[in-house]
């Protein structure tokens, strides 16, 4: 609980209009995707906030974070709470910072090809404005969450998405940010130029600290030229190994755009959605189908998508291969997008009253090492009694496994915390990573140490103490404290 005298510093500092302690809404605040199933893993922590505010600009948040410093109050920075892993969870109380308010786009550079914006501003709305100057430009590092999503949000996760393949992360289109550290110390990271190797990458630390180190206030971004086209070429497999395959052909070949697996259940999913939003369109429900997308200039494009469409057409175990028209290439990613939540509608038995909580895993291993994680993944599911689906970024080796785990008994319960830890450790065997996109949050931070070694955790923590030396932000994420250690658990 936040004293009185206190919320009326903040009130003085925000105004009466931009703060909340209406139950509602801290109730509201307090919950993301994955929150059942955290509350289970995390059952010492309750997800709740104390004050919601919605600053309007830099001197505020400095303000806050000064008074937050005096007087130890928690700060929880959120976008549009969109994250699969308890990121903007409150678990000590606390106020947590919502930046909707603050989603000015600055300034647009098509000279310098670079846009300066708010950190509340949605990744679609600058993608739309970008789209009408000259012949449009994007930003193609786009998350799943594309339409909701913030850049604030997106930097510090560093999202990415179904194009990473071929245009990289978040990261890769940041050139400059400005930060309020926890310290209260104002910053600029960064530059307006493509290229700098003066001294220690500090924006790159910002980049991905799921707001532990500091609340970015500003971010310039680069901008690409839109491509002309873009084509979508779909095939399905019979067998998981022979989609590989193909995978690694293409990749010889080309860098597609996208490269995508979707598995026998998400195929069932995504035709749910198709059958409600375009019903011309529906995938054949095999072992996999894989989804290339390629984009540039009209007639380089044409002839990738015949090549691919050929490579195709030669392998036995494949089949119902066709290129699609504009509007099912539309139809396709939108239904491929939604994957998750109409996969989860399947998994989730209709009719049964009992609460189920979805569980997204986001591993990923090297693109030689798929096959064996598929092949362990079966055997780990089928010994733990469980429906799933997969869905991922193939070429980038980066698997979401989607599952529903009935929340009717304690045993039901236990299962979400130790399928995870038998699922990292098999990831960690193969020399993958433990979160590719999707962060670490709560759900990834007490396994840390096993991807990084305690050495590299402790460099870590010594960063944050530098950064956030009372540890007012984000406390319990990734590297951050929280009233009960430094890790959610006590695995570490
Ligand atoms: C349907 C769906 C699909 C998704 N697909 C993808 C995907 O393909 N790839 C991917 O990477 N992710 C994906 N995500 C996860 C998530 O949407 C992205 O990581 C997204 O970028 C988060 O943005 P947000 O605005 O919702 O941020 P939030 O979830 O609100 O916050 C994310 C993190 O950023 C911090 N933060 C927010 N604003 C600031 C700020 N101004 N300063 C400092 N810290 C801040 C928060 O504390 C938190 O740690 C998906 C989520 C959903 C629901």
């Amino acid at each position: 609980m936040i004293e009185t005298s206190i919320i009326n510093k903040i009130k003085n500092i925000i105004g009466n209009r931009y703060i909340s302690n209406d139950p509602v809404e801290l109730y509201c605040y307090s919950h993301d995707y994955t929150s059942r199933a955290l509350s289970w893993i995390y059952d010492e922590y309750q997800f709740m906030a104390d004050l919601i505010i919605k600053p309007r600009n830099e001197i505020q948040i400095k303000e806050i974070v000064d008074l937050a410093n005096e007087e130890y109050i928690k700060l929880i920075p959120r976008g549009a709470g969109t994250s699969f892993g308890g990121q903007f969870l409150p678990i000590d109380g606390g106020v947590v910072i919502d930046f909707s308010v603050m989603n000015a786009i600055l300034e647009i550079n098509p000279e310098e090809h670079y846009a300066v914006v708010e950190p509340g501003v949605l990744y679609k709305d600058l993608g739309h404005e970008l789209k009408k100057i000259g012949r449009g430009y994007w930003i193609p590092c786009n998350p799943g969450s594309a339409e909701v999503c913030t850049i604030g949000g997106m930097i510090a996760n560093n999202a990415s998405g179904e194009s990473a393949i071929k245009y990289g992360t978040t990261r890769d289109y940041l050139l400059n940010l400005k930060a309020v550290l926890g310290t209260g110390q104002k910053v600029q990271f960064g530059s307006l130029v493509k290229k700098s190797v003066s001294g220690l990458d500090l924006l790159s630390l910002l980049v991905g600290s799921e707001g532990t180190l500091g609340i970015i206030t500003e971010a310039t971004l680069k901008f690409k030229a839109l491509p002309e086209t873009f084509i979508t070429v779909i095939a399905s497999f019979d067998s998981k190994k022979a989609a590989i395959e193909m995978a690694g052909k293409i990749q010889e070949y080309i860098t597609p755009m996208s490269l995508e697996i979707a598995d026998q259940a998400v195929l069932s999913g995504m035709n749910l959605y198709l059958s409600r939003i375009y019903p011309k369109l529906s995938l054949k429900v095999s072992t996999v189908a894989l989804f290339v997308r390629l984009d540039g200039d009209r007639e380089t494009t044409g002839i990738h998508a015949q090549k691919i469409k050929e490579l195709f057409m030669n392998d036995k175990n494949a089949s119902d291969v066709k290129i699609l028209t504009e509007e099912e290439h539309e139809y396709l990613w939108k239904s491929r997008d939604c994957s998750g939540p109409s996969l989860l509608r399947l998994l989730r038995p209709f009719r049964n009253a009992a609460p189920y909580a979805p569980a997204i895993l986001d591993f990923a291993v090297p693109f030689s090492k798929i096959f064996s994680f598929f092949e362990a993944l079966s055997q780990i599911m089928k010994e733990n009694n469980l429906g799933y689906g997969i869905v991922g970024h193939l070429g980038d080796g980066n698997l979401h496994i989607n599952t529903t785990i009935s929340l009717k008994s304690e045993a039901d319960f236990k299962k979400i915390g130790d399928l995870q830890k038998t699922l990292i450790d098999q990831t960690m065997s193969l020399g993958g990573t433990i979160t590719a996109e999707h962060g670490c949050g709560l759900w990834k931070a007490p396994y840390l140490p096993l991807e990084h070694g305690k050495e590299g955790v402790e460099l870590m923590k010594k960063i944050k103490q530098v950064f956030d030396p009372n540890n007012i932000l984000n406390p319990g994420k990734m590297i951050s404290p929280s009233k009960l250690g430094y890790f959610p658990t006590s695995s570490n």
